[in-house]
């Protein structure tokens, strides 16, 4: 299926054009989303190598997510460049720094830090006194990341925290100490964590000749997805691998800056022409992606947004034919809002659409667990983004422990001899397991057999590149250590079923159907954005999520968290002025007690009035009334038939928010 042959420019606007085939050299494209940011450097990419200028091997691409890496190595892969490497910047630095390690520390062992962190931060705050809650040393955590990303050592954090205005309610004199033990106490251990990854690669290129000579052998074109994001420490190991060079593509949208809590900062991205004035620079505004209908309510959402630099004022113009108007939805409480965006996904997957073009999005990782509950319900397979729970999946982890097993069998038998390929050496150990090679009914099973399928396709991708890389084949030994450190890194393999994922996590992705979920205040902007600039954050974040559907984009949000709680939320400040009234369909509510304290009854028969329609006539619909006869037939034909499909008493049944609401608690 390689479209070895076709011309990278095909397909191209004049714009895109322009900046994929502009000469080696510094390269700018600013612009919104959807507009073809990914498309034009992929393109690019292969445009170089197509015409000579560079080889494969010697390309560097990064981007921010893991998926979005995978996702740029797909599209590189489908271009026909076999070779390149496109990672995130700490999957680069990784790399480098197993490379070069040996040379640069000696062979002392040093281990990555992965879930232990805020133990070690525990450890810290206690030899300092500090509280030891979780909620504090996530704090900490956090507040150390951001020192170590924006390149703030512990000596300099106290005036710098104060210029800078940071405050997680601790003295910033403190903050620093409990800085600078974890650090000693990493140390001690031989421990990285994942900032020390870009510092110590960055170091190593800065500070051994030797090191920076033989890389700067290796790589000679640089691209950047994502640019708006970079943090003063990636900015730094940019700078190290371009070594004083200038071929280096950047790519950006100001508006979808969404890490600057984390350091990050459009800035660079902004000066790049100042850096470098005769760059190449580009603006697109087409947008390819999603439906006018959709682009509109983008357009509106960052329309709002307050204090943005000159320049960046920028009008997204659809390109696509129309398609659904986005819809709008409040919910009672969360598990009723779930399991009511679940059954839309079902409902969606029964039409056809694939579940791997359908996601979930919200703000926080907790409201995950409410929506995956509600999607295994409905019998929907689904995947968690940033998702560090896929292997901690019970099938994963009994399936891992089998093919480490193996694995150490095979190494015993001398793994050359072996002349099974990978996938079947896999696709056996799984069977073991329960895995198929096709994809059971049933909800559970089908559920199960998505994280076993997962593992059966990161065989099969290993085994691709191994063959494009050197024509080698992977072992079962490769293979589990490559799993190894995906679960330290955790970065996990795709599943194929829907997509849940923070908002954060979603950037530079795209599906046919995006639910936004949660939009109420206090989750989106999330209640710690108290100053101007955390809430215009979150707008952005907002704006990331709209713009991430194709078609359908159902937004929602709820009153309360937990179902009878006090509806004490309101939507979200950011949808004022976007939701058409209207439209908004009849609130879901549960039936509550005090409502039915203050119940209506039928002025003819004397039962209990149900609907609001009932109530404003005084009858029920089975009495005699001035209501529409037509009007009544229908709602009686469409209770019988509810009551059957529920299995419930038809008087009970009146209208379709009583309805749904029975329906949930089943
Ligand atoms: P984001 O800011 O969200 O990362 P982006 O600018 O990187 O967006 P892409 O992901 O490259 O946008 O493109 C969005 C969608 O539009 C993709 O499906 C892509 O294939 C499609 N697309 C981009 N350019 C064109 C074009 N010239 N013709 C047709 N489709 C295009
Ligand atoms: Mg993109």
């Amino acid at each position: 299926r390689s479209t070895r042959l076709r011309d990278p420019l095909d397909g191209l606007d004049p714009e895109q054009r322009t900046a994929a085939s502009a000469p080696r050299g510094p390269v700018c494209v600013l612009a919104g989303a959807g507009t073809g940011k990914t498309r034009t450097i992929t393109r690019r990419i292969a445009y170089l190598v197509r015409q000579g200028h560079v080889a494969p091997t010697q390309v560097l691409a990064v981007t921010f997510t893991a998926r979005a890496a995978g996702e740029l190595r797909a599209r590189l892969r489908q271009l026909g460049v076999e070779g390149a490497q496109a990672r995130t910047f700490h999957a680069a630095a990784l790399r480098q720094l197993r490379y070069f390690w040996p040379r640069v520390v000696g062979d002392t062992q040093w281990d990555l830090l992965d879930g232990n962190k805020l133990r070690l931060v525990g450890h810290a705050a206690n030899k300092l006194g500090l509280p030891t809650e979780t909620e504090v040393l996530r704090d900490l955590a956090s507040e150390i990341e951001w020192a170590k990303a924006s390149l703030v050592g512990p000596d300099e954090y106290p005036t710098v925290a104060r210029t800078r205005r940071r405050d997680i309610g601790h003295p910033a004199e403190r903050v620093a100490e409990a800085y600078r033990t974890y650090e000693a106490l990493k140390n001690e251990r031989r421990l990285l964590d994942f900032d020390d990854l870009l510092l110590h690669t960055t170091a190593a290129l800065e500070e051994h000749r030797g090191v920076a000579e033989e890389f700067r052998d290796r790589y000679r074109c640089f691209v950047v997805d994502e640019y708006q994001d970079i943090t003063p420490a990636q900015q730094r190991l940019l700078d190290a691998w371009l070594g004083g060079r200038d071929d280096v593509t950047v790519v950006g949208d100001v508006n979808q800056t969404i890490y600057s809590f984390g350091g990050a900062s459009p800035r660079p991205l902004l000066n790049f022409t100042r850096r470098y004035p005769d760059a190449t620079v580009v603006r697109l505004e087409r947008d390819y992606r999603s439906t006018p209908q959709v682009v509109e309510l983008a357009n509106r959402v960052i329309s709002g947004a307050r204090g943005r630099p000159a320049g960046t004022r920028l009008r997204l113009i659809g390109q696509r034919p129309d398609g659904p108007r986005p819809t709008f939805a409040e919910y009672d409480d969360e598990p009723a809002e779930a399991a009511a965006v679940a059954r839309q996904v079902r409902s969606l997957v029964d039409t056809g659409v694939p579940a791997g073009e359908i996601a979930v999005l919200f703000r926080v990782n907790a409201q995950s667990e409410t929506y995956e509950r509600a999607l295994a319900e409905a019998g929907v397979p689904y995947q968690v983004r940033g998702g560090e729970r896929f292997f901690q999946r019970p099938e994963v982890r009994q399936a891992m422990s089998t093919l480490r097993t193996a694995a150490a069998a095979e190494s015993r038998t001398s793994a050359a001899a072996s002349s099974a390929e990978l996938p079947a050496m896999v696709g056996d150990v799984l069977a073991t397991v329960g895995w198929t090679p096709r994809q059971p009914s049933g909800g559970a099973a089908r559920e199960r057999w998505s994280g076993l399928q997962a593992l059966y396709e990161l065989a099969e991708e290993l085994t691709a590149e191994f063959a494009a890389l050197a024509g080698q084949r992977p072992t079962l030994t490769r293979y589990v250590a490559e799993l190894e450190q995906r679960a330290a890194a955790q970065h996990p393999p795709a599943v194929d079923g829907v997509t849940l994922a923070s908002l954060h996590a979603a950037k530079g992705l795209e599906w046919d159907a995006v639910f936004l979920v949660g939009l109420a205040d206090g989750t989106v902007p999330i209640q710690h954005a108290t100053t101007d600039e955390a809430v215009e954050e979150e707008r952005r974040l907002f704006y990331v999520g709209v713009t991430r559907a194709r078609e359908h984009l159902a937004l929602s949000w709820s009153l309360s968290r937990s179902p009878g709680g006090r509806p004490h939320r309101r939507r979200s400040r950011f949808l004022h002025g976007l939701v058409p009234e209207a439209e908004v369909p009849g609130r879901v509510r549960r039936p509550s007690r005090r409502r039915a304290g203050a119940r209506a009854l039928c002025r003819v028969c004397g039962r209990e009035l149900q609907s609001t329609l009932e109530v404003k006539v005084g009858r029920c619909v089975d009495c005699p009334s001035d209501l529409d006869e037509e009007l009544l037939e229908r709602l009686r034909a469409w209770r019988a038939e509810k009551a059957r499909e529920l299995k419930i008493p038809a008087f009970v049944v009146f209208t379709d928010a009583t309805l749904v609401a029975i329906a949930e608690q089943r």
